[in-house]
């Protein structure tokens, strides 16, 4: 079945400090506290339906954690920060109270890497069992993943672990495989250097041309569905730092009216921690991006969808011409 308009999937890796393990230093997370409910107000105002791709701790108390997972040992790298940026159920609660409806999908239960070849397939499938048994005491059962790290592994594990669907890998070129070995060469030589420069010469380039994003196709898998991504959001850091906020809400409008044009979603992905340096001008960009996909939506031109969301109207033959 054909659809008459295209959708916007919107998503967010949700996964405070345990995403910062593999560094010796994260940012001072607790401005997240302030900033997640910004973000939601703006989903309420402009009725949009997100996908919030949560690491199971995140779901649990501190105590609960403890008493439950005693052998997962947290504070892997050392922040100044207490248990509340690796334990957040008041910022879960805030989500699922959310007057719009907000999906909460799972990002792993400590955000090991269960897509890469690097992680023992049993530690992954424990990953994604102890993430759908965190969301179920919150009442959620959970069908979308987002990989960590974005690598896409071990597709057979999500449907035995009662998941549906999942997110593709990021489609901007600098994340290509052979762009990353292109740029991993030794650190610090001359090879690295040139790299480097290259790609975030190049990157600077295609953020401020503001170019269409890509609009992949969605596939299936056996009974589970890859949900596309077009566009990440990035926050103020690296070569995006020289990019005014303003810039990321237009190239999303580009891919929206796209979207809407050819009847395919447009997957945008981003973190909450993204907004931490350069908050208000970011949140601008981002509610002018909700404003923009809600004007195409009251104009019947697009659907806002969770991933859980897409993956039914795909089920339907929506959006795969
Ligand atoms: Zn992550």
């Amino acid at each position: 079945m054909s659809t008459p308009c295209g959708a916007f999937v919107f998503s967010l890796d949700f996964e405070l400090a345990w995403g910062y393990q593999h560094l010796p230093h994260a940012p001072d997370l607790r401005p997240l506290y302030r900033i997640v409910p910004q973000i939601l107000d703006i989903f309420k105002t402009y009725d949009v339906s997100a996908t919030w791709a949560a690491v199971g701790h995140l779901m649990l108390s501190h105590e609960q954690a403890q008493s439950e997972y005693p052998r997962i040992d947290g504070v892997p790298y050392h922040g100044e920060e207490g248990t509340e940026v690796f334990y957040a159920p008041a910022l879960v609660q805030s989500i699922l109270d959310c007057p719009t409806h907000q999906e909460l999908a799972c990002h792993s239960f400590t955000h090991a890497p269960i897509g890469s070849s690097r992680c023992p397939a049993d530690v992954a499938r424990q990953e994604l069992q102890r993430c759908q048994v965190a969301g179920e005491k919150w009442g959620r059962r959970m069908e979308s993943v987002v990989f960590p790290w974005n690598v896409v592994g071990r597709v057979d594990l999500l449907e035995e672990c009662g998941y549906k669907c999942y997110r593709a890998e990021n489609s901007e070129w600098y994340w290509f495989r052979q762009v990353r070995r292109f740029a991993s060469c030794a650190p610090r030589t001359l090879p690295w250097r040139v790299a480097q420069y290259a790609i975030r010469s190049l990157r600077l380039i295609d953020e401020l041309a503001c170019l269409a994003p890509p609009l992949p196709r969605p596939r299936r898998l056996g009974d589970v569905w890859e949900i596309p991504h077009s566009m990440f959001f990035p926050g103020f850091s690296g070569v995006s730092s020289l990019v005014p906020a303003d810039w990321r809400r237009r190239r999303a409008v580009v891919g929206l009216r796209r979207a809407a044009a050819r009847k395919r979603i447009f997957g945008m992905f981003t973190h909450p921690h993204n907004l931490l340096s350069g908050t208000e001008p970011l949140l601008r960009a981002l509610e002018g991006i909700c404003r923009q996909a809600a004007a195409l939506r009251d104009a019947g031109r697009l659907k806002i969808l969770t991933m859980a969301q897409a993956r039914e109207a795909l089920e339907r033959g929506e959006f795969i011409e």
